[in-house]
């Protein structure tokens, strides 16, 4: 047996393709974490690694640890998600997964984020995507370690019971005194505040229901956009493409 042969399961988070028939294939893996590896020749039709190197596809894998690059010696589907069906489950899921391969370094084994794209990829199939983006990302950032404090000013300690805003950078919510002499901050009502406490909550097995209005889904993922932004200071290009099918007339 080749030691140097590793075997694991994962979700497909990013592909590049390169020369003739390449793909680099951004795996989020369940044992090692996120890796990437080469699949040489995956882009000819016959190759057995064709279907499998697509993106959001749940594969399993077994990959050759190289000195330089690791390699893609066989991939199986274990199960295919229809993401790529509809445009807005595209382009919703292309947005969380740049921001799960932003924010993830490479080798860093976290099972949570492993199970919580499985989850996001079944419910987009059967949710609405904008819906199941918000709290896989609100979720993402929370088993992440960097959520925004959203109950007190994170200047001055007060208690913020109202309608008042957020300072990303400095990592959550402002009272009124405080937001006067604010120069970057965002809108954050009590209602949106709900709403993340809502979607950090939701369980994707049970499929709770969640009440979602359009101003405070509105105020929550600009906040998320300019924390996650923030953090990996550069910008999310999922977005372009998704406000290119926004302002596409809806299809009959
Ligand atoms: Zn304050």
């Amino acid at each position: 047996m080749d030691e140097k042969t590793i075997h694991a399961e994962g979700v497909v988070l990013r592909t590049i393709d390169f020369g003739e028939a390449h793909r680099v294939v951004t795996v989020y893996t369940k044992e090692f974490g996120k890796i990437d590896a080469n699949a040489y020749g995956c882009r000819r039709p016959r190759s057995k690694l064709a279907a499998p190197t697509l993106m959001f596809n749940h594969i399993s894998v077994d990959l050759l640890h190289g000195p330089k690059v690791d390699m893609i010696r066989d991939a199986e589907i274990i199960t295919y998600f229809p993401i790529t069906e509809d445009l807005m489950r595209i382009a919703y899921a292309s947005l969380f997964f740049e921001i799960v391969n932003q924010m993830t370094p490479l080798n860093q084994k976290d099972e949570d984020i492993f199970f919580l794209l499985l989850n996001a990829l079944k419910t987009f199939v059967e949710r609405n995507p904008r819906v199941v983006t918000a709290a896989a990302a609100c979720q993402f950032i929370a088993i992440s370690g960097v959520l925004l404090r959203l109950d007190r000013c994170v200047q001055c300690g007060a208690p913020v019971d109202y309608d008042c805003a957020v300072d990303v950078l400095d990592g959550g919510v402002l009272c009124r005194d405080c937001f006067e002499h604010a120069v970057n901050s965002l809108p954050f009502t009590l209602n949106a505040r709900a709403l993340v406490d809502d979607l950090i909550a939701f369980d994707w097995n049970e499929q709770s229901h969640i009440n979602v209005r359009a101003e405070p889904l509105r105020d929550v993922e600009k906040i998320l956009v300019a924390h996650i932004q923030s953090i990996t200071e550069r910008p999310l290009q999922s977005l372009k493409f998704l406000r290119r099918i926004r302002s596409m007339p809806a299809s009959a």
